[in-house]
């Protein structure tokens, strides 16, 4: 902003003002509008969120202006929750590299969000603090929404058709059976709690520790099988809009994703988000901290203007995609027509560190010409940086020197992560 202000104050340099407010200008118009409103109802105090909307591509643009928002549901304590809200937005923006434009940056994004969630963990876990949280972590920059997440703070969307579909996948025991034997087969021992006389009662959890989430942030008293790599979804909206509702499981246990979505269509965004939480109370009463985010995301004008040309689509489409199989193509514009109006640029939710950084050194290299971790950032020697694919599966089909590489740390970090060695983490 700064520079933004000092640059009005040039009023010698007319011919570049002028263009760069002619830039903005266009911009503006091609871009929608987004409007908030938050509400939460307290009963433990863990739920923590994050509003915020002057986030730049590149510092001092105005035109790359992009907006953030998130739920951090915690437990255990708070310390978790309040760690990764100060936290984990400048992770994420840390690991994507430095000078790309707006398109190439949106296709960093997915990868980023997985360094920046790792280390996040890594560092709050060294802090030797317990307790946990969910994040959910939202951009939105133009029509395109990323979101990723951990835990059950789940984020839906709204189409001017009313057609709701979900942006994030619930990472619980109890209702996700993928997760399950993942963790199963990671080591963990997945079961109810049982009282006196063998009766077994509540949710699925995790064993030792007790945890019904698969995926948190922190909650280093519990396996590392309970993994902070996110499942991440981009899509990029029509231009008619949306409306995101994004929410810790106080609104979700209490109605589903339609409801919410029903309950609150028609109102202005900060009504929207309080109608969500006076709906859910009144079905469920204050059982458990009720949060919830709105984000409208509305056409600059009334006109509806043609979309993007498909042309350019199958272009981004085919960058984006171009290391995936033709089985996983097909699946993909399946599900492309499926939602219909809106374009789903990238989903992934697999629990893999190698699977979800990829297989080049995109981003594995600092302007200094080191490598870096992919993961924390540091810069390695070159003889320190261990390929992440280095002896997995994946070896067999791409070679262990290539990028992207893990320091030390990070590589021993993923390996508790897979079950493949034992945890360091003493139980209590
Ligand atoms: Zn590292």
């Amino acid at each position: 902003m700064a520079s933004g202000e000092g640059r009005r104050h040039h009023h010698n340099l007319v011919p570049l003002a002028a263009l760069i407010s002619r830039e903005m200008r266009n911009e503006k118009m091609e871009k929608p509008t987004v409007r908030y409103g938050h509400a939460a109802q307290s009963r433990k105090g863990e739920d923590y969120f994050l509003i915020k909307t002057d986030c730049q591509r590149v510092p001092g643009n105005p035109s790359s202006t992009f907006s953030a928002f998130a739920i951090f549901d915690g437990h255990n304590g708070n310390a978790a929750a309040i760690f990764t809200r100060e936290n984990l937005l400048s992770h994420v923006l840390g690991a994507i590299p430095r000078g790309l434009g707006r398109e190439e940056w949106l296709q960093a994004l997915p990868r980023a969000l997985v360094a920046g969630f790792v280390k996040t963990d890594k560092e709050f876990q060294s802090r030797g603090e317990t307790s946990g949280t969910t994040a959910t972590f939202v951009i939105v920059d133009g029509w395109t929404v990323t979101v990723a997440s951990v835990g059950d703070s789940r984020c839906i969307l709204d189409t001017q058709g009313g057609a709701v579909s979900t942006l994030t996948v619930d990472h619980r025991l109890e209702e996700n059976v993928e997760e399950r034997e993942r963790v199963t087969a990671s080591g963990g021992e997945v079961g109810r709690l049982s009282i006196v006389g063998g009766t077994e009662i509540g949710p699925l959890r995790c064993w030792p520790g007790g945890l019904c989430l698969s995926r948190s942030i922190g909650d280093m008293d519990v396996g590392e099988y309970i993994v902070p790599i996110p499942y991440v979804k981009q899509v990029k909206l029509s231009n008619a809009g949306g409306r995101l509702i994004i929410a810790s499981d106080g609104i979700w246990d209490a109605m589903s994703s339609d409801m919410a979505a029903k309950s609150c269509r028609g109102l202005p965004a900060e009504l929207a988000a309080r109608q969500v939480v006076k709906e859910a109370l009144r079905t469920r009463g204050l059982k458990d901290d009720t949060t919830c985010i709105v984000v409208d995301i509305i056409p600059p004008d009334t006109t509806v203007q043609p979309s993007t040309p498909p042309k350019k689509q199958n272009k981004l489409r085919a960058l984006l995609f171009r290391k995936k199989s033709c089985a996983s193509a097909n699946k993909l514009s399946k599900k492309l027509s499926a939602v219909g109006i809106v374009e789903e640029l990238f989903e992934e939710g697999s629990a893999m560190l190698a699977e979800r950084l990829g297989n080049d050194d995109f981003m594995a290299q600092s302007t200094s010409g080191l490598f870096m971790c992919a993961v924390c950032q540091v810069d390695l020697a070159p003889s320190e940086g261990i390929s992440v694919h280095a002896g997995s599966i994946f070896s067999m089909s791409s070679k262990p020197w290539q990028g992207p590489f893990l320091c030390a740390d990070c590589r021993n970090k993923k390996d508790a992560m897979e079950g493949k060695r034992p945890s360091g983490v003493k139980v209590a």
